[in-house]
């Protein structure tokens, strides 16, 4: 099918891995149709200004930063969880543009990213066989809960709602502010030496900007560069898009609007006084990904991703062949328009040597423009001593380290990464624990403390910020 012919619906046709059998159909039709009709969460200029900010990154004028939960839950909407996310988004990138000097893109992985893909459909619990849980927009986490119910659609809906609302709270009234990066908690992190290098981030950035108000320039550099982008243009705030895994077609769907393509982009792309086009886009989220699992040439996942103007990732693993990749992209970029394709890698410490360079080849053959992401986390999942699933800080580190070297050697750049990370913090102040190692040097015994994730470990606010001074230290070389 050429892609002028593309509607929401195409993907119907096709095959979709990891679909929800829903037990009253109708239910689930009445509940779509509710959702068709609910307002966009995101707007099309702020889906433009995103694809233009990746753009800048695939040219390595900025480094991108995608992180977040594995799963958020209905639960954890809450004003401290939401703002906790936000202010280690913020730190982390902080840190970046500091130590590296390169603007930092940020898209959470947050306001929807609900769905999650699994490898068995049902699991045992005591001795009844349930289906397994696959997101609170699907089925509850409670076993007598695993009914796929529709309603559960309409609650992602408002929960994603509430979420935004309070991103975008915090974003415009100062708590994205440069000049009080301290206010994003560092109280409680106990390492002293993580605590000295942040502060002296945070001490050495406010000289800064006091030293460019003395001397009366309004634009940062970050802000700069963006400005074509339609950016606000104000020192000290900041953007973060929102993204998640685009695995729940039905919602996709119902979602996705057939909008005029803002001004300020046609003004760049096209002749000025053409008429503006109009594109599908999902207004769900500024991004979206398509997982390892439901990325098949022929299935309906990557049907309904051709069709969408959003910018988008593919997450890439060992199961990839050098030429489906480039297949995968003649057909969601077909035009290669630059900022549309971000691949996330997440091969696994003991496979990245042997498939990355193999990839790297292949897409610079092609002659298709993309931006590198390193996912260190999906490929280096396993089970402790005691039963849970975690992930080594050692190991995270190397898959991250291995890249940044074989995107060096193979010619190419590595753009960003791509963490499941958390800043939430039990009652008495203290991180998750649910990968081990970190400056923190967490171990196996210490796991089960504040084990809180219901999906993959997440690296907590102390791992998650090593990791972002081991990056800016790389750039910063
Ligand atoms: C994820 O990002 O949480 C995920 C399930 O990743 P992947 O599709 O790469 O396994
Ligand atoms: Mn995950």
């Amino acid at each position: 099918m050429e892609a002028g012919d593309w509607v929401p619906t195409s993907w119907r046709s096709k095959e979709a891995a990891q679909s929800v059998k829903y037990p009253d159909e109708a239910h689930l039709a009445k509940v779509l149709d509710k959702v068709k009709a609910l307002p966009p969460l995101v707007t099309p200029s702020e889906i433009e200004r995103l694809r233009h900010q990746l753009s800048l990154v695939q040219k390595n004028e900025a480094f991108l930063l995608h992180a977040g939960d594995c799963a958020e839950s209905f639960a954890a909407c809450t004003q401290e969880n939401i703002s906790a996310k936000v202010g280690l988004i913020l730190s982390f990138s902080l840190i970046l543009t500091w130590g590296a000097r390169l603007p930092v893109v940020r898209i959470g992985r947050i306001a929807g990213q609900y769905a999650k893909p699994r490898s068995s459909a049902t699991e045992k619990i005591g001795d009844r066989d349930v289906m397994i849980f696959r997101g609170d927009n699907v089925n509850g986490f409670n076993p007598d809960e695993r009914t796929p119910d529709p309603e559960r659609l309409l609650s992602a809906y408002f929960h994603s709602t509430a979420t935004l609302n309070h991103i975008r709270g915090l974003l415009t009234s100062g708590f994205a502010s440069l000049h009080h990066p301290r206010d994003w908690s560092l109280l409680h992190v106990r390492s002293p030496s993580l605590r000295d290098e942040y502060e002296a981030i945070s001490q050495g950035l406010s000289d800064a900007l006091d030293f460019t108000r003395t001397i009366g320039l309004a634009a940062g550099r970050e802000t700069q560069s963006y400005e074509r982008g339609g950016g606000r243009g104000v020192l000290g705030e900041a953007d973060l898009y929102t993204s998640h895994e685009g695995l729940l077609l039905d919602y996709e769907e119902a979602m996705t609007r057939f909008y005029p393509i803002p001004d300020s982009t046609i003004s760049r792309e096209l002749q000025v006084g053409t008429p503006a086009p109009k594109k599908y886009y999902n207004t769900s989220a500024h991004f979206l990904w398509v997982g390892d699992r439901t990325r098949q040439l022929d299935g309906a996942h990557i049907e309904y991703f051709r069709g969408i103007r959003n910018p988008i990732g593919i997450k890439v693993g060992p199961s990839m062949a050098a030429d489906e990749l480039v297949r995968l992209l003649d057909i969601v970029n077909p035009e290669h328009d630059n900022g549309r394709v971000t691949l996330i890698t997440r091969y696994g410490i003991n496979k990245i040597a042997t498939h990355l360079p193999v990839h790297i080849k292949a897409v610079q053959e092609s002659g298709h423009p993309v931006i590198w992401v390193c996912d260190p986390m999906h490929g280096n999942t396993l089970t402790s001593s005691t039963g849970l699933k975690t992930r080594h800080f050692g190991t995270i580190i190397s898959e991250l380290t291995s890249c940044l070297r074989i995107h060096s050697e193979c010619g190419s750049r590595l753009g960003g990464v791509s963490l499941e990370f958390t800043g939430e913090l039990n009652e008495e102040g203290y991180s998750v624990t649910e990968c081990l190692g970190g400056s923190m040097e967490l171990s196996e015994e210490q796991l089960g403390l504040r084990y809180q994730s219901f999906c993959d470990p997440r690296l907590n606010f102390e791992q998650s910020l090593d990791v972002a001074f081991l990056v800016s230290n790389y750039f910063n070389n």
